[in-house]
């Protein structure tokens, strides 16, 4: 059995005090969630989540890792930084990144292999743009992006390896993939997994992303290929995030 996995990114949002304050709300919301329950947020406030987190269901995420392990790369943070403060799951090619900063395959890749070398969980975001999706390039994307972006990675490093399911239409837009179309979509990237990666199918965690919230999460929860969410707007409100970790309840 896989177990869910609702994860929230913050994006560039929230101080430090907000940070505080918003998990302090957030615990006993979603204390014995039956899913795991991660906040990605920005690296000012990872240390004051940490903190905040400390003894209660939320783990803490970073939104982004630089590959190398330490040298001239003004702004950008390594693994080994990331998992000093004891940080677990970090995102890796979030479409913001591959369309703001030039963020590609081979990045992603790079990214994820320092991600695990520290030890880190990878949440590796994969999908189509609108116009790639309207001229049926869906699955050649998807393909490309999973062969590229996860090549020379073993079976067992899906233990750690999150992939999340991002059309990137639906991101922050109020538009959502119909849940059997995000159902479909998901099984089509176990299979590609599945046949790169032994026996990597049936264990691989996949969430959908793209204007999940209070109102949709129950349906796409519901679909068989579906094991969570990576959720933006949605994560910014504790009210609001606590309703979709207990989806079930
Ligand atoms: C995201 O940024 O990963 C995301 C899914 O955003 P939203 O939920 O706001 O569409």
């Amino acid at each position: 059995m896989r177990k869910p996995i609702i994860a929230g990114n913050w994006k560039m949002n929230k101080t430090m005090a907000e940070t505080k304050a918003m998990i302090a709300e957030l615990a006993p919301m979603v204390e014995g969630a039956e899913c795991d329950v991660v906040l990605c947020v920005p690296y000012t406030d990872i240390a004051t989540a940490k903190k905040a987190a400390r003894g209660t269901a939320i783990k803490i995420g970073a939104e982004n890792v630089h590959w190398a392990e330490k040298g001239a790369f003004t702004g950008e943070v390594s693994a080994q930084m990331l998992k000093e403060l004891k940080v677990d799951y970090v995102i890796i090619g979030h479409s913001e990144r591959r369309q703001y900063f030039g963020e590609t395959d081979q990045t992603v890749n790079m990214r994820t292999q320092a991600a695990l070398a520290a030890k880190l969980k990878p949440i590796v975001c994969v999908g189509e743009t609108e116009q790639e999706r309207e001229s049926g390039k869906t699955e050649e994307v998807l393909y490309r992006q999973l062969t590229e972006g996860l090549k020379g990675f073993k079976s067992k490093d899906f233990d750690k390896i999150v992939v999340a399911y991002e059309p990137v239409w639906a991101i922050g837009t109020g538009k959502t993939a119909t849940a059997n179309d995000a159902n479909e979509t998901i099984a089509y990237i176990r299979s590609v997994l599945n046949k790169k990666f032994r026996g990597v199918g049936e264990k691989v965690r996949i969430q959908y992303g793209g204007s999940m919230n209070t109102k949709n999460c129950k349906e796409l929860m519901a679909m068989p290929e579906i094991d969570g969410g990576l959720i933006g707007g949605a994560s910014l409100k504790a009210q609001d995030f606590s309703q979709i970790v207990n989806y079930n309840k």
